[in-house]
């Protein structure tokens, strides 16, 4: 049978189904677990974050006031986008629910995979860091710790000590074919997801992330078991597109990403002359068939948090699929939201620049 789900967590992911995911690496979907969630946000209403491992557990400490770790580790090789968003209020809405954040900066893995030098990732890092606080993450030292793989001496140790649980066999069949750097990124990643437990003793950990990455929550749960620790947790959400249509937002396609960076007048071009849509060829032809939100961009920008209300989300279907609403009309309305989440965030940035360098070892 051909795989058509490709998942990488050094390369280039494809999914083309995520049903089927769940069937094929053994996650569980996160649709009837929503119900049991505080205030979900969008991203948990509507299937975003669509599966897990493990995250009863999380809720079940959320309910109990029980302390459980938000594990999260970025790689500095650039600025955030609009999809980077989405792991950030997975943190936040997790932290405002009891969770302390670890914060990895994952400096020898972008040396590893981007050749970065970690003089470079500490300035993106910073940057990224940045964009957390002004989304809401609260960096109170009491509530979220931030540090670097290169200057961690737990998360260095444990590589080395959980190097002696894998074989070269086994690093491939997770990971593919890789240079012995990419391999030991691995294992110091394996390392940063167990640090709370390997400083704190046995602790509820959970990892939002995207699918691409489940080989890095596969490989520690097994470390994990292994050392007798709890699994850690994790939580899968779907990729968003580029605006162009073409895979998932990527560096690689700067026209195709809004950076959470960038100015309103770039992110509103962008939208209006770049975005793939589900519109017809002529107006009259969209009058009478409706747009196809399903296969459009625009859409998916609404559904992925720039509306948040799902009444207001599905009127802007409903307007789409029977003709009422054009295109042109649409992507203005896009690019008044965008305008407006991108000029706030940008106020919030400047002032958690005052403050970040308080918070970063
Ligand atoms: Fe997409 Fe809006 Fe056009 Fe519908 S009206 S296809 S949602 S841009």
């Amino acid at each position: 049978m051909v795989n058509e789900n490709k998942v990488d967590a050094f390369g280039t992911s494809d999914i083309k189904d995520y049903n089927k995911i769940i069937k094929e690496f053994g996650v569980s979907s996160m649709e009837s677990l929503v119900k049991y969630m505080p205030n979900p946000i969008s991203l948990y209403r509507r299937g975003i974050v669509f599966a897990h491992r493990d995250f009863d557990m999380i809720i079940d400490a959320m309910e109990k006031q029980l302390p459980f770790v938000i594990m999260t580790g970025i790689k500095p090789s650039n600025f955030f986008h609009y999809g980077s968003k989405m792991i950030v209020d997975q943190l936040v809405y997790l932290q405002k629910h009891g969770g302390n954040v670890v914060f990895a900066v994952a400096d020898i893995e972008s040396l590893a995979d981007n050749e970065m030098p970690l003089e470079k990732a500490k300035e993106i890092a910073r940057d990224n860091i940045i964009d957390c606080i002004a989304l809401g993450l609260d960096p109170d030292p009491k509530k979220a710790i931030f540090y670097k793989q290169s200057k961690d001496l737990t998360v260095l140790k444990a590589a080395q000590v959980f190097s002696s649980n894998v074989t070269n066999n086994m690093m491939k069949a997770i990971y593919g074919e890789h240079e012995l750097k990419i391999y030991n990124a691995a294992l110091t990643q394996m390392g940063d997801i167990l640090k709370p437990q390997l400083e704190n003793g046995k602790t509820r950990t959970v990892v939002p992330v995207g699918f691409d990455q489940d080989p890095h929550i596969r490989l520690v749960r097994d470390i994990a078991r292994k050392h007798n620790f709890i699994p850690p947790s994790g939580t899968y959400n779907k990729f968003i597109g580029s605006l162009t249509g073409s895979a998932k937002m990527s560096k690689r396609e700067p026209e195709g990403i809004i950076f959470l960076n960038e100015s309103a007048e770039l992110a509103c071009k962008k939208i209006k002359k770049k975005a793939f849509t589900g519109g017809r060829d002529t107006l009259a032809e969209q009058k009478q068939l409706g747009g196809q939100p399903e296969i459009c961009k625009i859409y998916e920008l609404y559904e992925y948090g720039l509306i948040e209300d799902d009444k207001e989300l599905e009127d802007i279907q409903k307007r789409c699929k029977s003709g009422d609403l054009m295109c042109g009309d649409c992507k203005e309305i896009a690019c008044n939201k965008m305008t407006a989440f991108l000029n706030e965030h940008q106020k919030k940035r400047k002032e958690a620049r005052k403050i970040v360098d308080k918070f970063l070892k």
